[in-house]
């Protein structure tokens, strides 16, 4: 009921809004799509005495996700696609759904981008900048591969803090920052933000939208669409003891 009623809503505001110029039925019709944003965090079996052991999912359990994804017709695109089509540029899969890996992890480079590269797919990579390089997270080199096998790196700030209990002048050097190195340091220039710990206020949001983002991830769960707030798009969490046919229901129905 909750989908056919934000489906509704915002083809309603896609027709009302339109996009300028450009065929107005195109894009109510690729506006009206739901997309889920599914995260995922660590790929292995976690250590002893994790605290969260629900966020380490099995190599195998991941391709087993990936699989009966790809089996119910899901294809993987990068947020960047998403958005661009949201506003009347380009076309997205039938079933298109987006695959974030939060914080940057060694193995989402060494598990997650062979195993979506077999299946020809991009991952989007939720990169917190003060872990690259460190034990267990990615090196440099691995940030370029994962770019070169067509991943989409986002802004996850620099040290991951809850930015709503954050200074001023850290949460400009977390949000704007973290912008600037990852364009000075990598060349890339994103404007797509990710909330540590999904957390979130009016005065966060500003400042990730003076800082040039254009959208934002969260960890309310739920399927995003164009009629979603940007700067607070829900996600779907993929977990260690979620099953492929539970993540597939959950990538439909939210
Ligand atoms: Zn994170």
């Amino acid at each position: 009921m909750r989908r056919g009623r934000i489906l509704a809503v915002a083809s309603a505001v896609a027709l009302l809004v339109g996009c300028g110029a450009g065929d107005e039925r195109h894009t109510a019709h690729a506006s009206a799509r739901a997309v889920p944003i599914l995260v995922y965090h660590h790929l292995g079996d976690p250590p002893q005495g994790e605290r969260n052991p629900s966020l380490w999912v099995t190599p195998r359990r991941f391709a087993q996700q990936l699989d009966a994804l790809r089996r119910a017709g899901f294809r993987a695109v990068t947020l960047a696609k998403v958005w661009a089509a949201w506003h009347g540029g380009g076309t997205l899969p039938s079933k298109p759904i987006v695959l974030t890996f939060d914080d940057g992890y060694a193995p989402q480079d060494t598990i997650a981008r062979p195993a979506l590269a077999r299946r020809g797919w991009p991952g989007v990579l939720n990169l917190q900048l003060g872990r690259v390089g460190v034990a267990g997270g990615l090196s440099r080199a691995a940030v370029r591969r994962m770019v070169a096998a067509g991943w989409e790196v986002d802004d996850h700030t620099i040290t991951h803090p809850d930015l709503t209990k954050v200074s001023p002048a850290v949460l400009r050097a977390e949000v704007a920052g973290s912008r600037a190195t990852l364009k000075r340091e990598y060349g890339i220039d994103t404007r797509f933000f990710c909330y540590p710990f999904g957390r979130v206020d009016a005065r966060v949001r500003a400042a990730v939208r003076d800082a040039g983002f254009v959208a934002a991830t969260t960890i309310v769960r739920g399927l995003a669409t164009p009629g979603d707030d940007p700067l607070e798009l829900p996600r779907i969490i993929a977990g260690r003891a979620t099953t492929p046919a539970e993540l597939v229901r959950r990538a439909t129905d939210g």
